[in-house]
């Protein structure tokens, strides 16, 4: 509906925007840039699906009927004569031409060339785009063309000149546009208007040499059955023989795909309905398709993608679900899906709502808040069956949008709880996805919560340090790699009463939980263990040595190859955390508890250095033990040029 177009800039429109001129000689002017480049992929490619562009004619018809069958219900006096809606297909096979025309909603001279002059989709910009970096890297674009919609340029596919005839619904004046597809178009207007549609658009395409077989009725019902049968509005084909107009043949079903039973529909119209949703064409991986009778009545049609459209994380990218009041567009990018399910596309159409009701006003609405809630809850609940049932493609959506998912614990308060059944996590434990019931039921004896290590590589922070007390107790750690978990961690409380708990915050206190295995500190290291005196004047000379870069130096529980890591306060921020808002100069940098492995040989040596006077060495090995734990964190040395001495130092001695 009122969609606003970009313009591009740069060149190609300097034509001054032309209040309608009355002239008569038509006036050419070039495509944009871009225009040209997509006109230049589609013509010279080879396309393993040439029938697409009928597809995009007809939605685009079928845009301009929405168009004008909204604005008709403020302003009635549109449609005033003709109020039925319809698409026609004339196929003239002698003159070798296929027009397609609607009773829609038409363009003025201005929208002509803001419309079919511009690049305006971003899945057209985005296929643009794809296709020179596919040419860039030597292979064809053809393959794309199946997966994006290239909208009304596609029409070039097949047409060596289209000709695009318009009246905008109530105006007196009629434009024609003109073009080769070769980088410039004319623009007109047309004397005789009154032979000229009382209002919408006629595309007329000239067919090229090897393109016949698209004015043959036969071929054209087909393609229409097949990609374009969802259309609400008919779909006539007529032929022209011998300049004679044959009877107009249905060529569509002619009702609106989601007001149909769902056993009448298949698997294909589902896809198709739902690429012309999308401009995308993958396939929808969960179908959701309800009628709701009682209080409100109202029917539903819902998909969720199978990948992540390019454009999620967008701060402009809108709710993708159109509704309809009594199969009357009212919005095309109506809120009625929280946020956080932004990826679900599809329709709504109400049967009781105001046909009035403008977009603004759907805020407030209790019937448009009550279908919000409901089918908010369906489509939470279809992933949780999926996840439940098909466990294997549910990790495959999670990739694609589980971080948006995530956006809800936060976000969502009142369902939090199932959105918390529904996450999945990478953990320490292997490869897959898990849940939080699963990490439950796996717990260990004595274990009270559920460890969680946040960062930004999973990799990286799979080789914490302070991970390793944990995975000698057998104990599972969830690996929060996502921005967006910086942001739940803090508000949700925990799942089924454990508590979520950052292993890089607080103690540890892993005391209660036996370890199971070790596999690099033997028992050898144990027996040099300091005693207690000892390891306590160790631990203070280092908080000593460190001064205020530390808060504390505390034996660790926590550690079991490693000699040291860091921690922050009970309390403090996770360091992962801490790191990554430090990173988008979010945050201080608060000190650190340094945690001393107590069983390790070097604090051991360590300690006995400095019960025998050997404070300077004692002192250099602390220092170097705290950049090490900084190292591990993913954190410069504090004091570069003092560590590479003592680096320098250690490596002399060693090889001497
Ligand atoms: P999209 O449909 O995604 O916007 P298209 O390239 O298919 O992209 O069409 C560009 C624009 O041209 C449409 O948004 C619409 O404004 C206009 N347009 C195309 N065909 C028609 C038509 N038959 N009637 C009215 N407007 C049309
Ligand atoms: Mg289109």
């Amino acid at each position: 509906m009122a969609k606003t177009k970009t313009s591009t800039t740069g060149g190609a429109k300097k034509t001054p925007r032309s209040k309608p001129q009355r002239k008569t000689k038509p006036e050419t002017r070039a495509f944009t840039a871009e225009v040209s480049r997509l006109l230049e992929i589609l013509v010279h490619s080879v396309y393993a699906d040439r029938d697409i562009f009928l597809r995009e004619l007809i939605s685009n018809a079928a845009d301009a009927c929405d168009r004008l069958r909204y604005e008709a219900v403020t302003e009635p006096a549109l449609t005033a004569g003709d109020e039925n809606f319809g698409i026609s297909i004339i196929a003239d096979a002698k003159a070798g031409t296929l027009t397609i025309q609607d009773n829609g909603i038409g363009m003025s001279g201005d929208e002509l060339t803001d419309n079919l002059g511009t690049i305006a989709r971003s899945g057209t910009r985005a296929f643009v785009t794809a296709a020179e970096k596919k040419a860039g890297e030597g292979a064809a674009p053809s393959g794309l063309i199946g997966q994006f919609g290239v909208g009304f340029y596609s029409a070039f596919i097949v047409a060596g000149e289209v000709e695009v005839t318009s009246r905008r619904a109530g105006s007196s004046e009629v434009w024609r546009w003109v073009s080769d597809g070769t980088g410039a178009y004319s623009i007109s207007p047309v004397a005789d208007t009154e032979t000229a549609p009382a209002r919408g658009t006629s595309i007329v395409l000239k067919l090229r040499k090897g393109d016949e077989e698209f004015a043959r009725p036969d071929r054209l019902a087909a393609i229409v059955r097949a990609h374009s049968d969802h259309i609400q509005f008919p779909i006539d084909i007529i032929e022209v023989k011998d300049g004679e107009r044959g009877e107009p043949v249905r060529a569509n079903a002619a009702s609106a795909l989601w007001t149909r039973p769902k056993r009448e529909v298949t698997e294909d119209q589902y896809k198709d309905f739902y690429g012309s949703l999308t401009g995308l064409f993958d396939n929808p991986a969960i179908t959701i398709h309800t009628r709701a009778e009682g209080r409100h009545e109202y029917s539903v049609l819902l998909f969720v993608p199978e990948s992540r459209p390019f454009d999620l994380f967008e701060p402009s990218r809108q709710g993708g679900v159109k509704l309809y009041v009594r199969r009357v567009l009212i919005d095309p990018e109506a809120a009625l899906l929280p946020p956080y399910l932004r990826f679900v596309r599809g329709v709504v159409d109400s049967e009781d709502m105001p046909l009035t009701i403008s977009r603004d006003m759907l805020q407030q609405n209790p019937v448009a808040d009550a279908i919000r809630r409901a089918i908010t809850k369906r489509v939470l609940a279809a992933l949780q069956k999926e996840a439940d049932t098909r466990p294997e493609h549910f990790a495959k959506l999670w990739e694609a949008f589980g971080a948006v998912i995530k956006e809800g614990l936060y976000e969502d308060y009142e369902r939090r709880d199932d959105l918390l059944e529904l996450v999945r996590f990478r953990t320490t434990k292997g490869e897959g996805l898990r849940s939080l019931k699963d990490y439950v039921a796996d717990m260990k004896e004595n274990q009270t919560a559920i460890y969680t290590l946040t960062g930004d590589d999973p990799a990286r922070i799979a080789s914490s340090p302070q991970l390793e007390g944990f995975g000698a107790r057998g104990l599972e750690v969830v690996l929060l790699t996502d921005p967006v978990d910086s942001f739940w961690t803090q508000g949700v409380m925990g799942y089924d009463g454990k508590p979520f708990r950052s292993i890089t915050q607080g103690a540890a206190d892993l005391g209660n939980i036996p370890i199971e295995k070790s596999d690099v500190s033997g028992e050898d290291d144990k027996k040099d263990a300091p005693r207690a005196a000892e390891l306590a004047t160790a631990l203070a000379f280092i908080k000593e040595t460190l001064g205020d870069a530390v808060s504390d130096v505390t034996a660790s529980d926590r550690l079991v190859d490693s000699p040291a890591c860091l921690v922050s306060a009970e309390g403090g921020p996770d360091r992962g955390l801490e790191r990554l808002m430090r990173e988008r100069g979010k945050a201080g940098r608060s000190a650190p508890i340094l945690e001393i492995n107590p069983d390790h040989r070097v604090v051991a040596a360590l300690a006995t250095r400095l019960a025998s006077g050997g404070r300077e060495a004692a002192a250099d090995a602390a220092r170097t033990l705290y950049d090490y734990a900084s190292i591990a964190d993913g954190v410069v040395p504090d004091d570069q040029k003092s560590f590479g001495k003592r680096l320098t130092a250690l490596l002399e001695a060693s090889l001497a």
